[in-house]
């Protein structure tokens, strides 16, 4: 199957192709990741993703469509009075002092939305990437919440699982030009006011998160398939397995809110 920008995001690419989030998604649920494939259950469209998208197309779009993206969601983005709506002045704002980094901007400056396709250990894997130069670096915008992650133990790029993204790409764009290259991040935060950031991951988090990726990508293709059933999280935080559950009986109160493994290691069993 050839990739286009028209056809990247389709359930038909999607079932002949492992992504980043598709491998995100089995790693939290494998229930919830077959539901998607099947589209039968969508990730909520929030605010966050829209915001992403603008302030991806306000620096790395053309100006034809950067005028596109506006016109298609004016609803979203522009009051009724003509004025952003006031998250959408913020981002604008801080797009602006991004183009004021040159440091930033030259890893913003490469190939844009460059599609791939590699197998990871033989299971089909395609990538797109914000940012490419085939001679120096992959790079990837993000435009978040915060640089500190919600999990003190674990930063934020792992907490978020972006070195998923940043393995499994040097991974495809290494099986297509034969060169590893670096891999960095272009951070804007939703802070007020926003921090600025340019990220390198190492190469030590790069390897890790691909060995995850190969230890795993065969069994999740198994599901994929329907060779193995796709198991549920029963996590509290999973909208998928909250509004599929079926209650067969009452639980003990006290495993009120708790997830299957914190249930299971209750329990005193091995997780
Ligand atoms: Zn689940």
């Amino acid at each position: 199957m050839k990739l286009t920008e028209a056809n990247y995001y389709s359930r038909e690419a999607n079932l002949h192709y492992f992504s980043v989030s598709q491998f995100k998604d089995f790693m939290k649920c494998p229930a919830m990741a077959m539901a998607k494939l099947r589209g039968e259950y969508e990730d909520r469209a929030t605010r966050a993703l829209l915001l992403g998208k603008f302030v991806d197309e306000m620096l790395t779009g053309t100006r034809k469509s950067q005028m596109e993206f506006i016109e298609e969601n004016r609803e979203d983005l522009i009051k009724k009075d003509g004025n952003y709506y006031a998250d959408v002045a913020q981002a604008v704002g801080t797009i602006e002092r991004i183009k004021q980094q040159p440091k930033m901007m030259h890893y913003l400056n490469g190939k844009h939305q460059v599609i791939m396709t590699g197998e990871i250990e033989g299971v089909p894997f395609k990538i797109k990437m914000d940012s490419f130069d085939e001679n120096e670096f992959i790079a990837d915008l993000k435009y978040m919440k915060s640089l500190r992650s919600p999990n003190l133990f674990q930063p934020m790029i792992k907490y978020w699982g972006y070195d998923y993204q940043a393995g499994a790409y040097q991974e495809i764009v290494r099986q297509n030009i034969g060169k590893r290259l670096p891999f960095f991040f272009d951070v804007g935060t939703k802070e007020k006011p926003a921090h600025l950031a340019l990220g390198e991951i190492n190469q030590w988090n790069m390897d890790e998160a691909l060995d995850v990726i190969k230890k795993n990508i065969v069994r999740f293709q198994k599901i994929k398939t329907g060779e193995l059933p796709a198991e549920r999280c029963e996590d509290y935080d999973c909208d998928h397995c909250t509004t599929t559950k079926i209650i067969t009986e009452a639980i003990d109160t006290d495993l009120f809110g708790m997830s299957t493994a914190q249930i299971k290691a209750m329990k005193g069993e091995i997780i």
